[in-house]
């Protein structure tokens, strides 16, 4: 040894000179890492009663700049709730026989405000000879966020864990990442079974497409909502299913997985397709004695004009107008189970627009004398479609037209031709609908709960059947509408 400075004598200047400089350093990287992370720091000398804390650690508590700290004042900003507990964990650290290691995390009040915060306090306690506490020393951090977003994280576990729908997480590749209890009760799989594992697991073979669609769709920014369609249980059990897919996205936007709610709809379709066979069965049998009744009354109606009896002509023609009302809303009925079962068939023809519209427009001004009907010239318009079923989606269009403008009004049926295509609207000066309707209308046996139409009788099908014949011709409806001032239905067609 050096007798003046104590250090091993082969040490030089030199070598003492970098010791210093690399301590240097590391207490200023241990500086920066401490005020990077907010660590507090502190140091207790039980035999002094002196504690010292850090700039960062008097910050955590709120304790202002020269304010004295002492082990009752620490103690005093611990959560009642929690002294006990923390207050324990000290005595056994700085017991001789345990290894002083020192880890709780706890509630604190702070000095400023007295604003609750959780911390997590890690430190160690170092013994002399005689098995004394020389010091305690160690970190504090707040963690309040990470308490809080580990909690948000568990209720949210805790609800979709209770959740009566299948809750799916998916990778884009279609790897399954997450599977709560509900799907295991839906599909038969555990977690265990189908983490790791391709969802296409439960796509029957007819509909392996549907996947790379749905992707596709999301891709472009579309929503995917009440889907429903048919997927396959562990024990080989088909069942019909409603799911809403929405992606899941990093701080870019970019779309890394997928999260999945699956309904199971089995008994709300069947139940559906025993109204639907109810309603084809009753429609059916209404048809054959509705179109002798039509027969007879047209049949009077030419001998009443021959006659010239006025009175008997226009009781007539009332008559045949409400048989007719009764013929299209049985037309609907049939459409609509035949759609259910897939058996709707759609037979094009060419045929000119205008004498449809003009036949449509004339009958419906039959049906209402408070309304007048404007037709706005579709002449020399030609189009390949079905056109009965044209005709089907402009006399339900007309008729709710009617129906939803109680005060009367004018309701419009035209077109507006471009290039090639042509757009046929029917517009009224009705009760309008509000924009979330708007969006819904569409549904089957979707109607608008309002006062304004409590009184208006209806199914809920004209509009569901409407977009389901544009959609097998290609097109699709469309609406514009404004409350208390009108609607306007339009969709576009191909001119041939
Ligand atoms: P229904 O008329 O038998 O209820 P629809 O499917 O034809 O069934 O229409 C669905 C709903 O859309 C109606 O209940 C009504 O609230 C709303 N609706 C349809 N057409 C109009 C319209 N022209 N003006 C205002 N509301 C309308």
């Amino acid at each position: 040894m050096d007798n003046e400075t104590g250090l091993p004598p082969e040490l030089t200047h030199l070598d003492i000179q970098k010791m210093l400089i690399r301590l240097q350093q590391s207490e200023a990287r241990l500086d920066m890492v401490v005020s990077s992370t907010k660590l507090g720091t502190w140091d207790y000398k039980p035999l002094t009663g002196e504690l010292l804390w850090s700039k960062e650690c008097r910050e955590i508590y709120g304790l202002a700049p020269g304010v004295k700290v002492d082990f009752d004042l620490f103690v005093n900003q611990v959560h009642p709730a929690d002294k006990g507990y923390v207050l324990e964990l000290i005595q056994q650290a700085m017991d001789p026989k345990s290894d002083g290691k020192y880890d709780m995390s706890c509630r604190i009040l702070r000095c400023d405000d007295g604003s609750e915060r959780w911390v997590r306090s890690q430190g160690k306690v170092s013994f002399n000879l005689l098995g004394q506490v020389e010091f305690f020393i160690g970190t504090v951090l707040d963690i309040t966020e990470n308490r809080l977003a580990a909690e948000k994280g568990a209720r949210l576990g805790a609800i979709i864990d209770s959740s009566e729908d299948a809750i799916i997480s998916k990778t884009t590749e279609g790897i399954v990442t997450s599977w709560n209890s509900s799907a295991e009760r839906t599909f038969g799989y555990t977690a265990e079974e189908m983490i790791g594992q391709p969802i296409l697991k439960l796509l029957p073979p007819e509909r392996l497409d549907e996947e790379p669609m749905i992707l596709a769709r999301l891709r472009n920014g579309e929503r995917v909502e009440h889907f429903e369609t048919v997927r396959v249980t562990k024990f080989n059990k088909k069942i019909n299913v409603s799911l809403t897919i929405s992606p899941i996205k990093d701080a870019q936007g970019n779309i890394i997985g997928l999260s999945k709610i699956a309904r199971d709809i089995t008994e709300k379709k069947q139940e559906e397709l025993r109204k639907n066979d109810f309603i084809a069965m009753v429609s059916h049998e209404l048809k054959t004695p509705l179109t002798s009744i039509r027969t007879y009354i047209q049949v009077l109606l030419a001998r009443s004009k021959n006659e010239e009896d006025a009175f008997k002509t226009n009781a007539l023609t009332r008559a045949d107008v409400q048989a007719k009302k009764m013929t299209s809303m049985i037309q609907d009925f049939l459409s609509l189970a035949r759609l259910e079962e897939g058996k709707i068939r759609i037979t094009k023809e060419e045929f000119e627009l205008h004498d449809l519209i003009a036949e449509i427009a004339s009958d419906a001004q039959f049906l209402t004398s408070s309304h007048q009907v404007k037709l706005v010239d579709c002449k020399d318009i030609r189009i390949n479609a079905d056109r009965d079923k044209i005709g089907q989606v402009l006399i339900n269009l007309l008729s709710n037209a009617i129906k939803y403008s109680p005060k009367g009004g004018t309701i419009t049926i035209g077109c507006t031709k471009n290039k090639k295509d042509v757009k046929i609207y029917v517009s009224d000066e009705g009760i309008g609908i509000n924009p979330l309707d708007q969006k819904r209308l569409f549904e089957k046996f979707y109607r608008v709960k309002d006062e304004k139409i409590k009184t208006i009788s209806g199914f809920g099908i004209g509009l569901y059947l409407v977009a389901e014949i544009l959609r097998y011709h290609d097109t699709e409806i469309k609406v514009e509408s404004t409350e208390d001032v009108g609607s306007t239905f339009y969709f576009m067609m191909k001119c041939s």
